[in-house]
């Protein structure tokens, strides 16, 4: 049995504002007992205990992610990394150093497999980048089929916006998708057309996008190690139970060959893709609500509108005027009030958990009126960023947990100016109100947006500064006190898993972050450093 002391540190154990303890005494990953130093020390009279030296630093329970998706950063780490990417030229120069490494990995299988080629059954790679963001483009606009045809004209490519909900194809792309001038937009999503006529420009928009997308899967290679990265980012950020918030058929036999073959050490939570994969919670039984090692399928995942960077969430309240946009857009909703009902009745008579993405005020609307009745599900509002303060009410009778996307305020908050207006802008993840009104919420990256970085959403939710600078609603503000409760104990209760997780407490689990510096003493300024 495996017996450690921690001791010499400051311990905050989350159970309430100003309780710190001296020293912690686990026993086999268990807390045992918590307390002063003295007292702690006579565990010592048993054999082998080990002594763990603070040295000054500050422990406090492990960070638990409340929504993201882990096996789709895993995938997108085998792409062309474009979030750095100021302009179209610099994602032109990255995707062509992608395409030479792919074609590289492309011929060395092929002369492994000759036999197959010959057969003609060799197939073609995609070239793929992932998280330009055309908000931070010099051209303001997102780049074209003409521009990627300057990487290549004769391999498929496909770059992912940053949102995850758009990207845009080459012409080649285009082709193997089969998007002619012909094709329609499908319903809850656009495909972008050359100005002035029916022919696609390559961009694709929503469920347009998404069809594409969907088939990536195999794409990039041994997905295995790059999975390994992947948790290892969550571990460097102090994180000990990750999400994977859209799981479809894929994504859980991938979850699953990792739990059995012992690479998955963190925990991870699944949400099934309601919309088409939910036959996968009867075939899966053993994982239902509770974990298989290290995996456990929370329930279902939805989700009702796109993004406010993108203009795609559905808002009660036109956007900010943009050329080529009707005054009067606001946005679009991706299902019916009908389906909307169907599905969260489909989740309550299965009793399992629904996380609804919401970005637009009128599609949290939409959720909540199709709510009905008290959650006993602790159903979550996933980054309900245009929550209206009216609609805190029903979110609190509903027993609903909003879990806010508080780093957009500082990655996209000027943009969120220019899209939606100051007013508007101002209120974006209103955690302050939130909190003010004793509801329940959490906070997230929706990684891999962004890296899934506790810290930086703590110093976002403290401060609310934009990149330029701009100071948005300090009324939203949170002492970093309750910051951190947003990613520990709630972050907990949001999974059902507050008896096991969230706190330092006798008989939790030894899950620790060990910080540099207390968070609750250093200028709050500096949080994220
Ligand atoms: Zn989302
Ligand atoms: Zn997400």
């Amino acid at each position: 049995m495996k017996k450690q002391l921690f001791y010499n540190g400051t311990i905050l154990t989350m159970e309430e504002e100003g309780r710190q303890v001296e020293a912690v005494y686990v026993e086999d990953g268990k807390i045992k007992e918590v307390g002063s130093f003295d007292k702690l020390k006579e565990f010592e009279k048993e054999k082998d205990v080990q002594r763990i030296d603070l040295h000054g630093y500050t422990m406090l329970p492990a960070f638990i992610d409340s929504h993201s998706h882990i096996v789709e950063l895993a995938a997108i780490l085998r792409f062309g990394q474009l979030n750095m990417a100021m302009n179209f030229q610099e994602i032109v120069k990255i995707m062509k150093e992608k395409k030479e490494q792919v074609l590289l990995e492309q011929e060395q299988k092929n002369k492994e497999g000759r036999k197959e080629r010959e057969e003609g059954q060799a197939k073609v790679p995609w070239i793929i980048g992932f998280g330009y963001d055309h908000n931070l483009l010099k051209e303001g606009r997102h780049p074209d089929k003409f521009v990627l045809d300057e990487i290549a004209k004769d391999v498929p490519i496909l770059i992912i916006h940053a949102s995850g909900h758009m990207g845009v194809l080459n012409s080649k792309g285009l082709a193997l998708a089969g998007i002619t001038k012909e094709t329609k937009d499908p319903i809850g999503g656009k495909i972008g057309r050359v100005s002035g006529g029916s022919e696609p420009n390559g961009y694709l928009e929503e469920s347009a996008f998404m069809k594409v997308a969907s088939h990536m899967e195999e794409e990039g290679g041994d997905i295995v190690s790059f999975f390994q990265k992947a948790q290892n980012i969550y571990f460097q950020y102090g994180i000990t139970t990750a999400q994977d918030g859209l799981t479809k058929e894929g994504g859980l036999k991938l979850l699953k060959q990792l739990n059995e073959n012992d690479i998955l050490k963190i925990d991870v939570v699944s949400y099934i893709d309601i919309k088409d994969s939910s036959h996968l919670i009867k075939e899966n039984e053993e994982y239902e609500k509770r974990y298989k090692k290290h995996l456990k399928i929370g329930g279902y995942k939805l989700f009702l509108d796109g993004s406010p960077q993108g203009r795609t969430a559905w808002l009660s309240k036109p956007y900010v005027k943009q050329e080529g946009q009707d005054s009067d857009y606001c946005g679009y909703p991706i299902y019916t009030k009908e389906q909307v009902e169907e599905f969260v009745r489909k989740a309550k008579e299965e009793e399992l958990q629904l996380l609804t993405h919401c970005n637009g005020d009128r599609a949290i609307d939409q959720l909540l009126e199709a709510q009905k009745e008290p959650s006993t599900m602790r159903n979550v509002i996933i980054h309900a960023q245009t929550m209206r303060l009216d609609q805190l009410e029903k979110v609190k009778y509903d027993k609903m947990i909003p879990s806010y996307f508080v780093a957009h305020v500082y990655y996209w908050g000027d943009t969120h100016i220019k899209n939606l207006g100051m007013e508007r802008a101002n209120k974006i993840s209103p955690a302050g109100s939130t909190e003010k009104k004793d509801i329940i919420f959490t906070f997230h990256q929706d990684t891999p947006v962004i890296l899934p970085n506790m810290l930086e959403t703590i110093w976002c939710a403290v401060n609310r500064k934009t990149r330029d600078g701009v100071l948005l609603d300090q009324e939203e503000c949170l002492s970093v006190y309750d910051a951190l409760k947003a990613v520990t104990i709630n972050g907990a209760y949001q999974y059902f898993e507050e008896e096991e997780k969230g706190t330092i407490s006798i008989g939790k689990r030894a899950d620790f972050v060990i910080l540099s510096d207390n968070p609750l003493d250093i200028e709050k300024e500096s949080i994220k450093d």
